[in-house]
C-alpha cells in the first residue's frame, strides 16, 4: 500500500515543481543539486540533466562561487545563516556567462535523515530593466522640469511643496529639501486665504485656476507672480490630489514698469519746470515790450521839453502813447494773473481788421522808428474769430517784430499783412522781405529759447504757437519764392468753432 502512495506523492510533488512559475532548486549539505524544476533550467539557460547532480556553484558568478562552500560549512558547524528563512537579492549566472539579478529565498528541510536546502529563485532581470526605464524616465522628466524657465512644482492640498523645479527653488530661494509651504512665502499684504481657497477648490475638482498676482517675500525681497494651479489625482487607491503650481514670475516686469513710471514722473516734473521757465520768460518778454516803448516815449518827451518851443500836441501824443503802453502792460499782467488763477481768458468776437489795426496802432511808433512800411490786404467777407484780444495782438506783434528784425538789410521794403478766409476760419499772414529761414534754423524755430539774435530771448514764437494752439488754431511758416523773405501765418477757427478753453 505504501509504495503506490509514495509514487503518487512523488508524482504530485513533481506536478507541483513543474507548475511553479519560479525556479525551485534543492541542494544537499555540500551544495550538490538534488532536484530542480524546468523553470530553474529555463532561468539559468540549461537542460535539466545538465544541472542535476552538479554543484550549485555552477549557477553563480565568480564572487559568490568562491564564498559558497564556506557558507555551507559555517552553517553546518554553527547554525549561523545569512539567508535561510530571510530571502535576499543576489546574482545568478546563466549558461552563456551572463550575470543577472535574482531574488533568492532559501528554506531548510530534511529527507531520510539528510539535511537539504530548498531555494526559490525569481529572475529580476525584467523588473530591473523596468525599474531602470522608470528611473531614466524620471530623470528625463526631472531634467525637463529643471530646464523649464517657469517656476513649477507639485504641492499637496495644504500647499506643502512635494516637488519643485530649479526655477521654483530659485524663486523661493530654497534648495527643495526643506519642508516648504508655499503660503509661508506670501508677503504680509497678500491674501493667504485666497491661496488656501484656491488650493481647496483645485483639490476638490481637477481644474485649472489662476491666482492673479501674488506677492512673495523671499529673503527680504519682494517678488511677484501669477499663480496657476492644476490638480490631478495622485493615487488610484485614494482621492489624494497633487496640485501642479506654475508661477509666471512678474518681478522683473513689475520692477521695469515701476522704473518706467518713475522716469515718466521725473520727466513730467522736468516738463513742469521747463514750462514754468518758459512762462516766466514769456512774462518777461510780453511786459518788456510796452516797458521798452514807455522808456522810448519818455526819452522822446525829455528831448522835447529841453527845446525852447514845446509843441503841446506832440507832448500830448507822447503822453497818450505812454498811457496806452502802460495800460497794455497792465493788461498783459492782468491776463497772466487770470491765467495763473486758472480763469479762462476773456474772449470776444473780433474781425481781422480789428486785430490787425489795433496791433499796428499800438505798435506803430516802434515800427515807424525803423521806417518799415506795412501794407495791408484783406479779403472781403472774412469770418469773425472768438479770441482773447491781447493774446492775439501779442502773436501778431511778435510776428511783426520778427519781420522787422529780419529786414535790417532792406528797410525800404514793406511788410505785407494779409487776412484771408480758410475753410476752418481766418488766416492772418505776415510776409517780410528779410533773410528768410535757413533749413537749420527752421528745425528749431519754435523751440523755446532758440534765437539767432544777440539780444533775442527765443521765446516769441514758442509763446505765439502756444497762444494760437490754445485758440484751437495753428501757426506755420514758409520761405517766399525767389529767396524773398519768409511768411508766418496763423489760422484761427471761425467764431462758431472757437472754444472758450
Ligand atoms: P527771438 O525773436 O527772441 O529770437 P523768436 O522765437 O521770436 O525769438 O524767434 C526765434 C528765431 O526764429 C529768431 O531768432 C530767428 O532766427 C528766427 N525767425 C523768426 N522770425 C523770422 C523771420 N520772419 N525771418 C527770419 N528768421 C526768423
Amino acid at each position: 500500500m505504501n509504495q503506490p502512495l509514495a509514487a503518487e506523492e512523488a508524482a504530485l510533488f513533481s506536478v507541483l515543481l513543474e507548475a511553479a512559475a519560479d525556479a525551485i532548486i534543492v541542494i544537499d549539505e555540500v551544495g550538490t543539486v538534488r532536484q530542480a524544476n524546468s523553470a530553474c533550467a529555463r532561468v539559468f539557460g540549461y537542460e535539466l540533466p545538465e544541472i542535476l547532480g552538479r554543484n550549485i556553484k555552477m549557477l553563480m558568478p565568480e564572487n559568490y562561487r568562491r564564498e559558497h562552500d564556506g557558507y555551507l560549512r559555517r552553517y553546518r558547524e554553527t547554525g549561523e545563516s545569512k539567508i535561510i528563512g530571510v530571502g535576499r537579492q543576489v546574482e545568478g549566472r546563466r549558461s552563456d556567462g551572463v550575470v543577472f539579478p535574482m531574488d533568492l529565498s532559501v528554506g531548510e528541510g530534511s529527507f531520510s535523515g539528510e539535511r537539504l536546502y530548498v531555494g526559490i529563485v525569481r529572475d529580476l532581470t525584467e523588473r530591473h530593466a523596468l525599474l531602470q526605464t522608470l528611473q531614466e524616465q524620471e530623470a528625463e522628466l526631472r531634467q525637463m522640469m529643471d530646464s523649464a524657465v517657469v517656476p513649477t512644482g507639485l504641492v499637496d492640498g495644504k500647499g506643502r511643496l512635494l516637488v519643485a523645479n530649479e526655477a521654483l527653488n530659485s524663486f523661493l530661494a530654497c534648495d527643495g529639501s526643506a519642508d516648504v509651504e508655499l503660503g509661508s512665502y506670501l508677503s504680509a499684504d497678500t491674501q493667504v486665504q485666497s491661496l488656501g481657497a484656491a488650493l481647496d477648490e483645485a483639490a476638490k475638482a481637477p481644474t485649472v485656476c489662476v491666482l492673479a498676482l501674488l506677492a512673495f517675500e523671499v529673503d527680504g525681497h519682494r517678488k511677484s507672480g501669477d499663480l496657476y494651479l492644476a490638480s490631478f489625482p495622485r493615487h488610484a487607491h485614494n482621492d489624494d490630489h497633487g496640485i501642479v503650481v506654475q508661477l509666471v514670475d512678474r518681478t522683473a516686469q513689475l520692477e521695469a514698469e515701476k522704473e518706467a513710471r518713475e522716469i515718466r514722473e521725473e520727466l513730467a516734473h522736468y516738463q513742469r519746470i521747463s514750462a514754468l521757465t518758459a512762462m516766466t520768460a514769456g512774462i518777461a518778454h510780453e511786459v518788456n515790450q510796452p516797458m521798452g516803448a514807455i522808456a522810448n516815449y519818455a526819452e522822446a518827451g525829455q528831448i522835447l521839453v529841453r527845446k525852447d518851443q514845446v509843441p503841446a500836441e506832440e507832448l500830448e501824443r507822447i503822453f497818450k502813447q505812454i498811457g496806452q503802453q502802460a495800460d497794455r502792460a497792465a493788461d498783459v499782467i492782468r491776463r497772466l494773473r487770470s491765467l495763473a488763477g486758472g480763469q479762462s481768458p476773456a474772449r470776444e468776437a473780433l474781425s481781422a481788421s480789428e486785430i490787425v489795426n489795433d496791433t499796428l496802432h499800438l505798435y506803430r511808433s516802434q515800427l515807424e522808428l525803423l521806417v518799415v512800411r506795412v501794407e495791408k490786404e484783406y479779403e472781403a467777407e472774412l469770418p469773425l474769430v472768438f479770441v482773447d484780444r491781447v493774446q492775439i495782438q501779442q502773436v501778431l506783434l511778435n510776428l511783426l517784430q520778427n519781420a522787422v528784425d529780419s529786414m535790417t538789410q532792406h528797410p525800404e521794403a514793406a511788410i505785407r499783412v494779409s487776412a484771408r478766409s480758410a475753410e476752418a476760419g481766418l488766416v492772418i499772414a505776415v510776409e517780410d522781405r528779410g533773410t528768410g529761414i535757413s533749413a537749420s534754423i527752421a528745425e528749431r524755430l519754435t523751440d523755446p529759447f532758440f534765437t539767432s539774435k544777440t539780444d533775442g530771448m527765443g521765446i516769441g514764437l514758442a509763446v505765439c504757437r502756444t497762444i494760437v494752439e490754445k485758440h484751437g488754431g495753428r501757426l506755420w511758416f514758409e520761405n517766399n519764392a525767389g529767396g524773398r523773405g519768409a511768411t508766418f501765418s496763423f489760422l484761427l477757427p471761425g467764431a462758431e468753432g472757437g472754444t472758450d478753453g
